[in-house]
């Protein structure tokens, strides 16, 4: 996939946001959702998407949708600090396959970081769902 290219409406979020497929939610609102990554690549990663706009990556995306993304993602790397009380967080975003990127409409990831962790590899290991569903709850709770 390059960095450029129509959106597919079919793309897991797409899904995801019309409800056609599950996510353990940990906000959202009319404009912005916040999820938990089903391969986490630490503890309490989340990706956070707009539900309203069709930009495929960053290259794509109107200034107000980027700014009510930032603002979500900075909302989500608070509550997961204030909830499981990383040593640091970082936040990814991948525009085009060959820099990573798998789901075509943008993200932002919200990764917490734990000292002497290393960081999972990007998508390699499924996780259960009932304990994203605890996480979820705890980190929505710190919101
Ligand atoms: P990227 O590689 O930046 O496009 O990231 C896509 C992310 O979406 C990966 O970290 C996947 O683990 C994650 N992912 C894929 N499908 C789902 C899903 N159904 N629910 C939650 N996360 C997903």
């Amino acid at each position: 996939m390059s960095l450029h290219g129509t959106y597919d409406s079919d793309n897991i979020f797409a899904k995801i946001i019309r409800g056609d497929m599950p996510a353990v939610k940990v906000f959202e609102d009319d404009q912005v959702l916040a999820f938990m990554d089903v391969f986490p690549q630490s503890r309490g990663h989340m990706l956070v998407i707009s539900k309203t706009s069709k930009a495929r990556n960053l290259l794509d995306a109107e200034a107000k949708t980027l700014g009510r993304l930032i603002g979500a993602t900075q909302k989500a790397v608070a509550a997961v600090t204030a909830a499981l009380k990383p040593d640091g967080v970082m936040v990814s975003q991948f525009n085009g396959a060959p820099a990573g990127q798998t789901v075509f409409h943008l993200h932002f990831h919200v990764i917490p970081r734990y000292e002497g962790e290393p960081l999972g590899r990007h998508g390699e290991a499924m996780a259960d769902v009932e304990d994203l569903k605890v996480l979820a709850e705890k980190i929505a709770a710190a919101l």
